[in-house]
C-alpha cells in the first residue's frame, strides 16, 4: 500500500512538497524492493547468496540514491555549504518520519548512524582543517565513523561518571580507556571518543572536563576486542573497544576542552526528538501492515478485522500512534522555539514513544502470527529496535526522574504546569 502522505497544515508548501517527494520514492524505489534492498545486510544472506545477488542488491541501492540526489532530497540534515538540503530541525523532524516508514531508507537518503551525528556534531564544532579531513569525506561516503562514550565499568545512564583519560603530553592527548557498544566500530574509520581531559601543564584543564576527541581507527592502541552478540546473534557492530596508549595531536580536540558533554547533550537532544519520529514512522508501517493484514486473513470462518480482539488491538495501535506522533511534534515545537521546558518535554517522548512502539509492532506480530517474526516483513527488526530505544540516549527510569523534578520544581515556585505551550 505504502505510506499515505498529504500536504499537513501550518507546514509551509516546500516542505509538504519535500513529504511529498519523499514519500513518492519511498513508496516507488523502496518499499517494492525493500528485502532485496537489505538481504547483504544479514551475515547469512551474504554468504549463500552470490556475487552476482551482491552486485545487483548493490546496484539497486546506487539506483535509489542517485534517484534521492537527482530529486534534491539527498542529506537533508546537513547546510548546504556541505552538500546537504540545509532543512531547519522542524522540517527535518517531519521528514524524518517518512523515511522511517521503509527499512534503512534513510540510509540511502544520506543519513545513516552514527555518521549524521558525528557529521552534525562536526559541523557545529569542528575546526576549518577538521572538517576538511574528516567531516566532507563523511559526507561523500569515503569514511565511516562510530561515537565512543559509553564504557562497560560505569553507568552510561551517568555519563558524568565515564573514566576514560586522555593526558596531554606535549602536543598529543595520550587516551586510555574502555569502551562499548560503539556502534559501526568495524567499519568507522575514526571515532569521536568521549574522555576526561587532563592537562598537566594547565593551559587546557587540569581537573579531567568532558572533551570529545577525534581519533583514527588505524591509530595504534585502538584495540577493536569484539563485535558483541546482542538478541542471540554472535556478533554485532556494536564494538567493545580498548584505548591504550593512543596517541593523537591536540588538534584533534573536538570543540573545547570541557565542551564535551555539552556537546553530546546537543547530539542527544535533537537526536532524541529525531528518533521518536523515526519511531512513529515505523509504528505507521507497523500499523498499516497489522490493518492490511486484518483486511485478508481468514482464520476460524471469518476475517481478522472482524474479530473484536483484533479491531481493539487497531484501537489502542492509533491511540499509541497518534499521540506519540502529537507529544512528538509539541516536543520538537518547543525546542524549536527555545522553550525552557523543551527539556522535560523530550524526557516525556523518550520514555513514551519507543514504548509505544514495541506495543503496536508487537500487536502488529501478533495479528501476523507465525510471519510477523519472520525476516519477511520489516516487524522483528522493529521489535528489537523498539526494546534498544528503552535503554539507548538514556534509560526511561532517568528520564521519568527527570521530568518528575522539573515538574516538582514548578510546583514548589508556586505555579503549575502549562499544559498549554
Ligand atoms: C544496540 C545499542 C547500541 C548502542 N550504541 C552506542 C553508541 O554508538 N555509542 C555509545 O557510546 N553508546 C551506545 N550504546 C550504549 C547506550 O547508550 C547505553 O547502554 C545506555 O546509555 C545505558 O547505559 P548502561 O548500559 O551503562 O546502563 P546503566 O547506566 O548501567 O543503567 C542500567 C539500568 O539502570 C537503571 N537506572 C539508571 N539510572 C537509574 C536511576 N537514576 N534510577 C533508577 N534506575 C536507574 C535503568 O533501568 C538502566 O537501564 C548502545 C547501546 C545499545 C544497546
Amino acid at each position: 500500500m505504502g505510506i499515505n502522505v498529504t500536504p499537513v497544515a501550518g507546514l509551509s508548501d516546500e516542505i509538504n512538497e519535500w513529504r511529498r517527494r519523499t514519500g513518492e520514492l519511498i513508496n516507488g524505489e523502496i518499499l517494492p524492493y525493500e528485502r532485496e534492498l537489505w538481504r547483504g545486510g544479514s551475515v547469512e544472506g551474504s554468504a549463500r547468496d552470490g556475487d552476482q545477488a551482491r552486485d545487483a542488491r548493490h546496484a539497486r541501492r546506487e539506483r535509489v540514491k542517485r534517484a534521492v540526489v537527482a530529486a534534491g532530497l539527498w542529506a537533508p540534515h546537513l547546510p548546504q555549504e556541505y552538500g546537504g538540503a540545509g532543512l531547519d530541525f522542524m522540517s527535518l523532524a517531519y521528514v524524518y518520519e517518512i523515511l522511517a516508514y521503509a527499512v534503512g531508507a534513510a540510509s540511502l537518503f544520506g543519513i545513516a548512524a552514527p555518521n549524521s551525528g558525528n557529521a552534525t556534531i562536526l559541523v557545529k564544532y569542528g575546526t576549518e582543517e577538521q572538517k576538511q579531513r574528516w567531516l566532507l569525506p563523511l559526507i561523500a561516503g569515503e569514511m565511516e565513523s562510530g561515537f565512543s562514550m559509553t564504557e562497560p565499568d560505569r553507568a552510561g545512564s551517568d555519563p558524568r561518571s565515564l573514566a576514560t583519560e586522555a593526558i596531554r603530553e606535549g602536543d598529543e592527548w595520550v587516551i586510555n580507556g574502555h569502551k562499548w557498544f560503539t556502534s559501526n566500530g568495524w567499519a568507522a574509520d575514526f571515532f569521536i571518543v568521549m574522555c576526561r581531559a587532563e592537562d598537566p601543564s594547565g593551559e587546557f584543564a587540569r581537573n579531567g572536563q568532558m572533551t570529545q576527541i577525534i581519533v583514527p581507527a588505524h591509530q595504534p592502541g585502538v584495540n577493536i576486542v569484539r563485535g558483541i552478540g546482542i538478541f542471540g546473534r554472535d556478533s554485532s557492530d556494536h564494538c567493545e573497544i580498548r584505548y591504550e596508549n593512543v596517541r593523537v595531536p591536540i588538534e584533534n580536540t573536538l570543540g573545547r576542552v570541557g565542551q564535551g558533554h555539552q556537546a553530546a547533550q546537543d547530539r542527544l537532544g535533537a537526536g532524541r526528538v529525531f528518533h521518536c519520529m523515526n519511531a512513529v514512522g515505523m509504528m505507521w508501517r507497523a500499523f498499516d501492515l497489522m490493518v492490511e493484514r486484518s483486511l485478508v486473513r481468514e482464520v476460524h470462518g471469518g476475517l481478522l478485522k472482524d474479530k473484536q480482539f483484533v479491531q481493539g488491538f487497531i484501537a489502542d495501535s492509533f491511540l499509541d500512534l497518534q499521540s506519540a506522533r502529537l507529544m512528538t511534534i509539541n516536543a520538537a515545537e518547543r525546542v524549536a522555539r527555545g522553550d525552557p521546558d523543551a527539556r522535560t518535554a523530550i524526557s516525556a517522548i523518550k520514555v513514551f514513544v519507543p514504548a509505544a512502539l514495541h506495543r503496536v509492532v508487537d500487536r502488529a506480530i501478533q495479528v501476523w502470527g507465525g510471519a510477523g517474526v519472520t525476516n519477511d516483513l520489516p516487524l522483528a527488526q522493529m521489535y528489537l529496535g523498539a526494546r534498544v530505544l528503552r535503554l539507548a540516549d538514556g534509560p526511561d527510569e532517568v528520564h521519568r526522574i527527570l521530568m518528575a523534578k522539573n515538574i516538582l520544581r514548578r510546583y514548589e515556585s508556586g505555579e503549575g504546569w502549562n499544559f498549554g505551550a
